[in-house]
């Protein structure tokens, strides 16, 4: 169930079933790009996939854990052969399993740096020869505001400050091709996510919000399309002097 693009501007967006995923493929799709929505469970994008069509886009949905070397494999071949060959790739897939540190188990450890390292060097490795055959790409990496440091969050702190050291050493790396890499750091942004995190400590969200936003200088909390805004600048063409950046979408929070 796919359309056939016209325009040869072909994307991957990871995690895009829900949350600022499913808003970075809708804007991607409203950019001009026929969007690849990879998620664990290719029926958890119908969503996405749908509301993109219903917009007179393209879009086509893939099931695919980014952690597993041949589950991208597979997925990006899905992409290419029927969108063909991608040259924007935005690396969203995340999840958290915070836990102080003695009591943060070695699964939640791995699972972490699984989805979000491994899953962006993975889906990376797998569609730079695209990007670097069309002398043409954009690689944007979703890192966090808790690169920073955030109590419970050893694992997902490493990660998120791990992909931007991955972000600059690819920007370097990738440059000469003509493909620029950056890292986009959100702040509090209202999700699944971020609900089950209130859940998680027990508290009300509409208190949780309450209480991050009173430290956030522009006065509410981000939503998904935040995020999405950024990740359509820095996928776009004209933002091709741009890269091995950190962009913090976080409303003004200090960093
Ligand atoms: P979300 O609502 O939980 O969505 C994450 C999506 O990623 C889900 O659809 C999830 O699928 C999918 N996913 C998880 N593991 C995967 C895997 N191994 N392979 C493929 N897909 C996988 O989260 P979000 O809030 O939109 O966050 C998106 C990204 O932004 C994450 O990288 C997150 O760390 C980052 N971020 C979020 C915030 C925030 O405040 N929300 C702030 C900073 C950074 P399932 O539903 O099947 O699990």
């Amino acid at each position: 169930m796919t359309d056939t693009p016209s325009n040869g501007r072909i994307a991957i967006v990871t995690g895009a079933a829900r949350g600022i995923g499913a808003a970075v493929a809708a804007r991607l799709a409203a950019d001009g790009h026929a969007v690849g929505a990879v998620d664990l469970d290719a029926r958890n994008c119908t969503e996405t996939v749908e509301k993109i069509r219903a917009d007179g886009g393209t879009a086509m949905a893939v099931g695919a854990d980014v952690s597993d070397e041949q589950a991208v494999t597979d997925a990006v071949a899905a992409v290419t052969a029927q969108l063909g060959p991608p040259t924007v790739l935005v690396n969203n897939a995340g999840i958290l399993r915070d836990d102080l540190l003695f009591r943060m188990s070695v699964s939640d450890w791995d699972s972490v740096i699984g989805v979000h390292l491994r899953g962006a060097f993975l889906m990376s490795r797998a569609i730079q020869g695209f990007m670097v055959e069309a002398r043409y790409g954009r690689i944007v990496n979703m890192s966090s505001i808790s690169a920073l440091g955030n109590r419970g969050q050893a694992n997902y702190s490493a990660a998120k400050a791990g992909l931007q050291g991955f972000t600059r050493t690819l920007a370097m790396e990738l440059g000469r091709f003509g493909i620029t890499v950056n890292a986009i750091a959100p702040g509090f942004i209202v999700t699944d996510m971020t609900r089950a995190t209130a859940d998680r400590i027990g508290v009300d969200f509409a208190e949780f919000e309450a209480s991050l936003v009173a430290g956030i200088p522009v006065g509410r909390a981000g939503v998904p399309e935040d995020v999405a805004a950024a990740a359509g600048f820095l996928t776009s063409a004209e933002a091709g002097f741009v890269s091995g950046q950190v962009l913090y979408v976080a409303g003004g929070e200090r960093t």
